[in-house]
């Protein structure tokens, strides 16, 4: 038989919802697509982001610190902790309850929380610029600022946010874990929310007050795997360039070298498509036949058979 690709999904924030019971119904949307991919022969590991789930979390702890003064403040890296269990238990039973509806009983499911390692020192942390958590007046800002000594940034004319350090990841923690787990067979859900940020001490893994893009975690986790593909699944069926200009273009394929040019010609926009066109040109960069994916959760088996998406490949 021939050996099976190998591909790493990266769900995006927007496939799973916004509150409980939307996610309830995103996770069943997303099991069949994943599912689709199997069905097609392919080993899938899933990664997903937790923009708006994090920011939940973190608000509802807050909240307990507001009704409870013995209860402290939640550190971030705790409410990523809580975000990856929760979205985690979600996926990882509506994957199971869609892999038994089709007949397939061989393949266990199961979430890796996942910790992933960050530099101290990694120039992130001074410009705090990834947005969490719901909207706030100036007035409600300055006084989280105030109490909790947090950064709070205006969203474009949506109101104040508070802002947290996005780093780059380094190294996952639980790689060993992960491979074990899928070498032997099993649907493994890894890197959730971009993994749990801690830097090294010694022999001590500290939380630290960061989300790190899932993009970046999700492309370090399918090169660590040694995958085929990567597959990033968002809002846009492909990437464009000129995006929402008169004279925009949408992309099929594009080499590394082309995706750098369009890069610097800022064609992509921080902090949404850019990480996810810089995490697909590391991923083919980094060995041979490796290539990456953007596209909509619902074209996902069109664009491994290259009928649809962006691909990104070396060459
Ligand atoms: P996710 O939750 O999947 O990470 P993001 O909102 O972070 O999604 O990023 C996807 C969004 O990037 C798209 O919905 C689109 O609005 C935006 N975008 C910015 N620049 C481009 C571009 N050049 N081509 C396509 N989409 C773009
Ligand atoms: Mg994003």
């Amino acid at each position: 038989m021939a050996k099976k690709k190998r591909i790493v999904i990266a769900l995006g924030g927007n496939a799973l919802g916004n509150t409980l019971p939307e996610q309830m119904t995103a996770v069943k949307i997303t099991a069949r697509a994943i599912v689709d991919l199997i069905e097609e022969g392919c080993e899938v590991v899933v990664a997903h982001g937790n923009g708006p789930q994090v920011g939940m979390v973190n608000n509802a702890m807050l909240a307990l610190t507001h009704e409870d003064p013995l209860q402290p403040n939640t550190p971030l890296s705790v409410c990523v902790a809580m975000s990856q269990a929760y979205i985690g238990y979600d996926l990882q039973n509506a994957l199971r309850e869609e892999l038994l509806n089709r007949g397939i009983k061989d393949i266990p499911v199961a979430t890796m929380i996942t910790q992933v390692r960050v530099d101290a020192d990694d120039p992130a942390f001074n410009n705090p610029a990834k947005p969490i958590g719901r909207f706030l007046t100036k007035e409600q800002a300055d006084d989280m600022a105030e109490k909790y000594d947090y950064v709070m940034k205006e969203d474009a004319g949506r109101g104040y946010r508070r802002v947290v350090a996005s780093p780059r990841p380094q190294e996952i923690i639980e790689i060993g874990t992960i491979r074990t787990m899928v070498e032997s067979g099993d649907l493994v859900i890894a890197c959730g929310g971009g993994g749990i940020p801690v830097t090294r001490q010694g022999n001590h893994l500290k939380g630290a007050s960061a989300v790190i893009d899932k993009d970046f975690a999700s492309s370090l986790l399918a090169r660590e795997l040694d995958a085929d593909f990567l597959i990033i699944l968002t809002a846009v069926e492909k990437v464009a360039i000129n995006y929402g200009k008169p004279n925009e273009k949408w992309l099929d394929h594009i080499t590394a070298e082309e995706a750098k040019q369009y890069m610097s010609e800022g064609h992509f926009a921080p902090g949404s498509m850019l990480p996810k066109v810089q995490a697909a040109v590391e991923f083919a960069e980094s060995a041979p036949g490796r290539q990456a994916l953007i596209t909509l959760l619902e074209k996902a088996k069109d664009g491994i058979k290259g009928t649809t998406g962006t691909r990104i490949s070396q060459a």
